[in-house]
């Protein structure tokens, strides 16, 4: 009989949120749902706890009181906590033994800091968290005793093709360097010159996977893949010159290692972010995901291609900020996620998201990232800086 773990989902009501509910109720003999929170849709939430049960549901303080009214009616006792704070009290509680960090930028970054404090097994989704603190989350990973596992698709392949004590260096274990696949998104092929004219719709229709507006918008951009080359380097410990980017458009590899003598290890499956989910609430044992066969005779060809740097240059600016090291890659967090809202929001063009980033990065001093609230002021020094941009380019496009 496996032990049960009781797990808290911040997220529940998102794609990675939902995936990981379907996950669990194919093993209720394994997990219960603890807590979930949700930042807006109060119906999916209240039917979530009606069929989960967990013992606590957060949302911020508005829509907290209409799930407590919605919960009533639907006879569901679970206990209705209000505001940010009750995320990191969820994620740390005693009684919690997981948590799956699937709320979506920044606002992800205490609740999943304080799991990791606490010594819970942290399902990290939620990539911004690591790309802003990076050395502070992994130090609080070390000094609380968490189990760290990605779910971030890329990761969670390169983590199945590490050896276990990859933690002891690269160069001990006999690793050469990571190679994380991407798509390229939906404008891979699509004339440089029409990019300017895409709408958020578009952006959002993703060729393999089903996710989030925000990282669709960043995998449109590929910053989604500057972002996991920061990850990857605080998750594994590796230089930013171990960690290569190529163009894989089928998403069936869904990243490899590189070893000394040749070898390359790689995990494939289909694109479902069910099975990364599922190696993650298992680990170490592997259970069933729900995730169909993958027919490699249909899959057919497997293609690689080199990243263009031109069309996507968001890459660069993670790797930039990657050397600047300190806070630059918070700003260019806080930054992109100002200017991916401006362009769901219509407010600004594909093609400036790109330029907005390249515009704050270029005069935006740096500093150390040592505190939570460095970082913080660093995150909203350089939201401002954004916020700016987006409205001299609303004006400067109507002129
Ligand atoms: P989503 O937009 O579908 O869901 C986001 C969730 O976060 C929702 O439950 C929402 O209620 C909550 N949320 C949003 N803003 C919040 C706030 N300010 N405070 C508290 N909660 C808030 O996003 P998603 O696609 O599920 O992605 C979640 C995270 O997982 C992101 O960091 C993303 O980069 C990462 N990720 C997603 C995928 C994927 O396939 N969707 C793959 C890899 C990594
Ligand atoms: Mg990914």
């Amino acid at each position: 009989m496996p032990t049960m773990q009781k797990i808290t989902i911040l997220g529940s009501t998102g794609s990675i949120g939902v995936s990981t509910l379907d996950v669990i109720a194919r093993h209720p003999d394994r997990f219960s749902v603890f807590a979930l929170s949700a930042h807006s849709r109060v119906e999916e939430l209240a039917q979530q706890c009606k069929t989960f049960g967990p013992r606590f549901a957060v949302m911020p303080v508005a829509a907290a009181s209409q799930l407590q009214i919605r919960l009533r009616e639907l006879g569901c006792a679970t206990s209705v906590l209000a505001g940010s704070e009750q995320l990191e009290f969820v994620a740390a509680h005693p009684d919690c033994d997981a948590v799956m960090a699937a709320i979506v930028g920044a606002a992800g970054l205490r609740p999943t800091l304080a799991a990791a404090q606490s010594g819970k097994r942290v399902l990290l989704a939620n990539k911004e968290a690591l790309v802003m603190a990076g050395q502070l989350f992994m130090d609080a990973v070390k000094e609380g005793g968490a189990v760290l596992l990605p779910i971030d698709s890329e990761h969670n392949a390169i983590f199945q093709s590490l050896p276990r004590n990859f933690a002891d260096g690269f160069k001990q274990v006999g690793v050469k360097k990571i190679i994380l696949t991407a798509s390229g998104g939906p404008f891979r092929t699509r004339p440089i010159s029409a990019l300017a004219a895409v709408t958020p719709d578009e952006a959002c229709s993703h060729p393999n996977w089903v996710m989030g507006r925000k990282i669709s918008v960043d995998s449109a951009t590929m910053m989604n893949k500057g972002l996991e080359v920061i990850e990857a380097r605080w998750l594994f410990d590796a230089m930013p010159a171990q960690i290569e980017v190529v163009i894989h458009p089928q998403s069936i590899i869904h990243s490899m290692v590189e070893y000394l003598d040749g070898s390359v290890m790689a995990q494939l499956g289909n694109p479902d972010m069910r099975t990364p989910i599922a190696y993650g609430l298992g680990f170490p044992e592997r259970i069933d995901a729900g995730v169909s066969t993958l027919d490699l005779v249909s899959a057919g060809k497997l293609e690689f291609e080199a990243l263009d740097m031109t069309r996507f240059p968001c890459v660069q600016l993670a790797y930039d900020a990657l050397k600047r090291g300190g806070t630059a890659a918070v700003q260019l967090n806080a930054a992109n996620e100002v200017a991916v809202e401006a362009f769901l929001g219509h407010q600004i063009r594909f093609t400036e998201i790109a330029d907005i980033l390249e515009d704050v990065m270029a005069n935006m001093m740096v500093s150390e990232a040592a505190s939570l609230d460095e970082i913080m002021a660093a995150d909203a020094y350089a939201r401002t800086a954004a916020k700016i941009r987006v409205v001299e380019r609303k004006t400067f496009s109507k002129l």
